[in-house]
């Protein structure tokens, strides 16, 4: 196994063109939802089965979800499965086809859709969220088709679309529809990380995005008296919301900050001129909270303190939820996928990883609120969804050696 371990190591090292070929391949293709005003991952999907067909990779199965709103009417979702010495479980490796768009082109050194290389660094739309752990996945199985080394478990590689925007036709369909996974099996998702490699996500906060909108009476500034300030009466609800850090207090250090967090964040505009009282105004919070508390115990609090405003102030506030999800529950710190994670990043990076919590919302919650333990890594410089985002492609050999590693067994 060890000897095994060796050659496929020295064998992933030996890709770096193949790698920069395929992320060529998959960036000069926009997938994109058609919420982006996209059509989809169709091309893409395609393009990445022609590459895997002509290196060794077996047929996959399609499980396409069903859209009409693009051009051939499904959303791509691809399994392609090796089998190992032990078939009783699979280790899968999830990862997107789907990008975000580019934003503005002016801020981009270059076609975002067109690769660029600068030494080990390669640019392009895409690259990294989600090509690093996608051709990663790729080139940790090509080894055992080129060397004819067989896996001690089933490998499954999962290419799925629509993840930017919901995931509704990518795994959420997958999960709905299909019986693809065992509760045994391994599952990881290397769509997020840092740059040291290190940090294993386990385990999500629950998200709230809320819309305060507040009712006065428009007038002009200098008769207060005829009219109610909309935006002085929302001022102090807004000043109180970092009064919920006392409030709901409890610390978990495995999240970066270990405290949930509530801010107010934007601030619609209101009147155009000095001079009048603004009877509307708008603004929103941003609530990261920590698994121990439910949603609905912030939704009570910022309606206590709305209702001793609206009186006090002779407003309206309505609180409505622009995006809401409650947290999925958190993978075990001694599940097996954190413990094979751990030894694997060990062994090819020489580093003492560990398990982290987020600020909320990936895709692993869809597995996790469906129990099955996910963690989620890679080792990304996190450039996702930025102008001239990059990858490096060490990382990329580097990650693709540590799922090897977990096929392997070793
Ligand atoms: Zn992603």
């Amino acid at each position: 196994m060890a000897d095994d371990f060796y050659r496929i190591y020295e064998q992933i090292g030996k890709y770096r063109d193949n790698i920069i070929e395929l992320q060529r391949l998959l960036t000069s293709i926009p997938a994109l939802a058609p919420e982006n005003a996209g059509d989809g991952e169709m091309k893409k999907a395609n393009a990445l089965k022609e590459f895997l067909k002509k290196t060794g990779f077996p047929n996959p199965k399609e499980f396409n979800a069903p859209d009409k709103r693009v051009p051939d009417g499904i959303r791509p979702n691809l399994v392609y499965n090796i089998n190992g010495h032990d078939t009783s479980k699979t280790i899968w490796i999830m990862s997107h086809t789907d990008v975000v768009p580019p934003g503005d082109l002016s801020r981009w050194n270059g076609d975002p859709f067109t690769l660029r290389i600068e030494g080990d660094r390669i640019y392009g739309r895409g690259v990294e969220d989600n090509q690093h752990g996608l051709v990663s996945s790729v080139f940790a199985v090509r080894p055992f088709l080129d060397l004819k080394i067989k896996p001690l478990y089933n490998i499954g590689l999962l290419f799925v679309a629509d993840e930017e925007v919901g995931s509704h036709y990518g795994i959420g369909y997958i999960l709905e529809k299909h019986n693809l996974f065992k509760k045994d099996d391994i599952i990881i998702v290397p769509d997020s990380g840092d740059p040291s490699g290190k940090d294993i996500e386990i385990a999500e906060k629950s998200i709230a995005w809320l819309k305060v909108e507040t009712t006065g009476k428009q007038c002009h500034a200098s008769r207060p008296d005829q009219g109610v300030n909309a935006f002085a009466a929302a001022a102090k609800l807004a000043a109180k919301v970092h009064a919920m850090y006392n409030i709901f207090d409890y610390q978990d250090e495995l999240f970066n900050p270990p405290s949930s967090t509530f801010e107010p964040t934007k601030k619609e505009a209101n009147v155009p001129n000095i001079n009048t009282i603004p009877g509307d105004d708008v603004f929103y919070i941003d609530c990261r909270v920590l698994p121990k508390y439910k949603l609905s115990e912030i939704d009570s609090m910022l309606r206590k303190w709305a209702d001793e405003i609206e009186k006090t102030e002779n407003v309206k506030i309505r609180i409505s939820p622009v995006q809401r999800a409650e947290a999925a529950p958190p993978t075990s710190e001694t599940a097996p996928v954190v413990d094979l994670l751990k030894r694997a990043i060990r062994q090819v990076y020489k580093v003492e990883a560990k398990v982290v919590g987020i600020g909320g919302g990936t895709v692993a919650a869809l597995f996790r609120r469906k129990g099955y333990p996910v963690a989620v890594w890679s080792r990304i410089q996190e450039t996702a969804h930025q102008p001239n985002e990059y990858t490096d492609i060490p990382f990329i050999i580097g990650d693709a050696r540590v799922f090897a590693h977990i096929f392997l067994g070793a």
